[in-house]
């Protein structure tokens, strides 16, 4: 049996969490990419991820696995969100959140905030500690409904950082050109001075142009002058009546060549996704011009959550020494099946090439989810191939850092004291991002998707008219 690590996970892409208790139909209606509940007489709990949801968050919550759907939110709901988020963050054991802070159509929890709910000490709740009676015996420490994390009792610290949208910075710069207050003309530049100002406290940028123009997005880099013209010919769309939403091939792969300049990793979104996206343009082998063109920078190229598409995203980060994936989101939402999904990119990815992620959006049942299916799935595998001689124990082991936290310590340039497990406080207060100074302001109402109430600096919001800023709209992560 390996000698696998219960240890460190750093999710290098998440986003936060709903600050509210939710009705059973809201909350269903977060558990999946669906964006509207199925036929009548059925559930979304009938689903590898309501079915996961049940056998391993219930017990955090003081349930017996498998609690049926109504039983798990009326504890939920006695148990008041943030005790729920409390418990099920500091059983992941994820020391660090890279925190896509782009989309929220309602206030979520701060990357700051997340770091705290996971940060745990002696006085844990019970459930860390409990009796791993109920254990799937794979060596990897998940076995247990309630023992996933890392040194309960012992005290750790975990710490927040920053991914910045890259469509959200261009959309707000087109709200000041609409606004007069930069010409069309300074758009670009804008963009690039922002990106600048924003880069000591970012990880990493993020692009969603598959949900938007999809990824065959030009092989060589776009001139100024094709920008200026992709500028222009937005702004004048958005001024005809169109949305604020970025769109454009050309200025989609600007933003990302801006990220390369920056020198930040950049994470884009591949494969599966809301119903926003057409998966058919979500394909990453569409993006192999330009991944071939961006090898050169050596600037590191993630590519998000890639299913189905996982195979090819594993070829991709073969050849192209730069270009990484994850798995976050495909690992909570197939469940039980997440194992295999882990075992067919491990075919072709290097070990050095894959990352640990959840992207969790609003409910922290996902974090909790796609930590243990993640442990799970990995220790299977590398249980495997011990058993089969085809690597040792030891090998295991590495293997198992090198894809929890290692690789993204390294993608990153995250400080090797975020590795320990009992980070001094004041270490991880210093690491600590304050996105909420950076990012959405928190005092704005809740928002349905697509309806933005998003401002950037405030200095700026003061003279943006209404209903221009109505104008902007958000979609995908
Ligand atoms: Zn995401």
């Amino acid at each position: 049996m390996a000698q696998h690590e219960d240890g460190e996970l750093i999710d290098h892409h998440c986003h936060g969490l709903v600050q509210r208790d939710l009705a059973r139909p809201e909350f269903e209606s977060m558990l999946t990419e669906a964006d509207a509940p199925g036929p009548p007489g059925t559930t979304l709990f009938d689903s590898q991820i309501g079915f996961a949801l049940r056998r391993w968050c219930a017990p955090l919550l003081d349930l017996s696995p498998h609690t049926d759907p109504d039983s798990y939110l009326e504890r939920r709901a006695a148990l008041g969100y943030e005790e729920v988020h409390r418990r099920l963050l500091t059983a992941t054991g994820i020391t660090t959140f890279c925190v896509d802070t782009g989309f929220q159509p309602e206030p979520l929890t701060s990357a700051e905030q997340l770091a705290a709910y996971a940060a745990t000490n002696a006085n844990a709740h019970p459930s860390m500690t409990a009796d791993p009676g109920t254990s799937a015996g794979t060596g990897a420490g998940v076995g247990t409904g309630a023992g996933v994390g890392t040194g309960a009792g012992v005290g750790t610290a975990a710490c927040g950082l920053e991914v910045t949208r890259l469509e959200r910075i261009a959309e707000l710069a087109a709200v000041d050109v609409l606004t007069g207050q930069i010409g069309v003309s300074h758009l670009a530049d804008t963009v690039r001075a922002r990106l600048d100002t924003r880069a000591p406290t970012t990880v990493a940028v993020k692009s969603v142009a598959a949900y938007r123009a999809g990824l065959e997005l030009p092989a060589v880099r776009p001139t100024e002058r094709e920008v200026a013209a992709a500028t222009r010919t937005w702004i004048n769309e958005i001024r005809a009546g169109a949305p604020i939403r970025l769109h454009d091939p050309v200025l989609h792969a600007f933003l990302i060549w801006c990220g390369v300049d920056a020198g930040l990793p950049v994470q884009i979104h591949v494969g599966y996704g809301d119903n926003d996206l057409d998966l058919t343009r979500g394909n990453p082998l569409l993006l192999t011009g330009l991944l071939r063109a961006l090898a050169p920078t050596g600037v590191s190229i993630l590519l998000l959550h890639c299913y189905p598409y996982h195979r090819e995203a594993a070829y991709l980060a073969q050849v192209f020494p730069n270009v990484h994936l994850d798995l976050g989101l495909a690992i909570h939402n197939t469940g039980r099946g997440s194992a295999a999904l882990l075992a067919q990119a491990l075919e072709l990815a290097p070990f050095a090439k894959l990352l640990f992620s959840t992207d969790t959006y609003a409910l922290a049942e996902l974090f909790l989810l796609g930590a243990t299916l993640f442990r799970r799935g990995l220790a299977r595998f590398l249980d495997d191939g011990v058993a089969d001689d085809a690597w040792t124990s030891t090998d295991a082991a590495r293997v198992t850092r090198m894809i929890s936290a290692d690789n993204a310590r390294r993608v990153y340039s995250l400080p090797l004291a975020s590795s320990s497990l009992q980070v001094p406080a004041s270490a991880a207060h210093d690491l600590a991002v304050h996105s909420g100074t950076s990012g959405d302001d928190p005092a704005r109402g809740p928002a349905t998707r697509g309806q933005s109430t998003h401002g950037d600096a405030p200095s700026n919001d003061a003279t943006r008219g209404e209903a221009t800023r109505s104008q902007v709209t958000w979609a995908g992560w």
